[in-house]
């Protein structure tokens, strides 16, 4: 079967010990049925220790939320005492993620991983596609897929033109608007591209929205608010902002808008993507008010921090698509006004 992904995406290297803000603290992670019944098989001292450490499928994380096999020098001991093919799957595919629609499968790396992000920042996505054994995820209906799939491609080359970022955005939305309204009454061609004026961002309301979802970090809420008290203070975006806004929105583009194969919706997972990009450039431009220039670590740092807020808690996720259709916030004029 075939498999497509960011051609960055084998490029990806986990920086273990050097990881600031290491995926094996703060997360819950549940071990799949075949390595936990080798686990269990395991002898010795470290057999006991993995038996010790896990409880209802999932390690026992420590007081400070750490993994119980994650050393002082940030490594994992599983994967130093058994090897890397013993990691579960969860670790092991982590931040990779999948996405499988029928006998195709895609995959990328995912944002909220500080060393991914630095690749989805500074990287335009080309696809490439190669051969995998087969590994079939749910049906879906290939003429819809096919044409979502050209649909998207539309989207991606609209986002990557060569003009000021609200007048693409302006132009994506515009087309996912079309897209949507083709698939609801069954129109099987893709609609043209179109230029279109971009608005102005409410961006007060934006974060006001984004303060009403469950936090996953204690910090966050607090670093909305007071980016919503220093709206008129910002600075305008830096001469490279766009370029990896651009990139970033391209991302969700490419996780999120073939999701509509299963349920016949895009333009809200089309907003997500220039939501994203809006909130992301806000905060970067908070941040050099707050603490002067930011390198690309620190960038890639805040937009790490907005995907672990959205895309890791479905409930977050379900609730921005679900404010695409509502808010005025996620309104085409809105999310179309950027700076740059
Ligand atoms: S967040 Fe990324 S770089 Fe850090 S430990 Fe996890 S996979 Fe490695």
């Amino acid at each position: 079967m075939q498999f497509t992904t960011p051609d960055y995406y084998d490029a990806f290297r986990c920086i273990a010990g050097a990881c600031r803000d290491s995926c094996c603290i703060g997360w819950e992670i549940d071990i799949d049925a075949k390595t936990q019944a080798f686990y269990e098989q395991v002898p010795g001292i470290f057999g006991r220790r993995l038996h010790d450490n896990i409880r209802d499928g999932s390690f026992l994380l420590d007081e400070k939320e750490r993994c119980p096999f994650l050393n002082r020098a940030g490594l994992c001991d599983i994967y130093t005492e058994l090897g890397e093919e013993h990691l579960c799957q969860i670790c092991t595919d982590h931040p990779r993620f999948f996405n499988w629609f029928g006998a195709y499968k895609e995959g990328g790396i995912g944002l909220s991983c500080e060393a991914a992000a630095i690749h989805i920042l500074t990287n335009p996505i080309r696809l490439v596609t190669r051969e995998i054994p087969d590994d079939f995820g749910d049906d879906c209906d290939p003429a819809l897929l096919s044409y979502l799939t050209q649909g998207r491609a539309k989207l991606l080359k609209i986002l990557s033109q060569t003009k000021p970022l609200s007048s693409v955005t302006a132009s994506m939305l515009r087309f996912a608007d079309r897209l949507q309204f083709h698939m609801d009454n069954d129109i099987w061609e893709l609609p043209e591209m179109e230029d279109v004026p971009a608005g102005s961002f409410d961006a007060a309301g934006m974060l006001s929205f984004l303060q009403t979802l469950e936090p996953m970090d204690p910090t966050w809420h607090g670093l909305l608010s007071e980016l919503s008290v220093s709206l008129e203070k910002l600075p305008p975006p830096e001469p490279g902002d766009a370029e990896f806004l651009r990139n970033i929105g391209a991302y969700f583009l490419f996780r999120y808008v073939l999701q509509g194969v299963f349920d016949g919706e895009i333009l809200s997972r089309v907003k997500l993507s220039a939501a994203a990009m809006q909130v992301i450039g806000l905060l970067w431009r908070y941040r050099r008010l707050t603490e002067g220039d930011t390198d690309l670590q620190t960038l890639a740092d805040v937009a790490k921090a907005f995907s672990k807020e959205i895309e890791y808690s479905e409930e977050n996720l379900n609730a921005v698509l679900d404010a695409a259709y509502e808010l005025p916030a996620f309104s085409d004029a809105s999310l179309s006004g950027f700076a740059c």
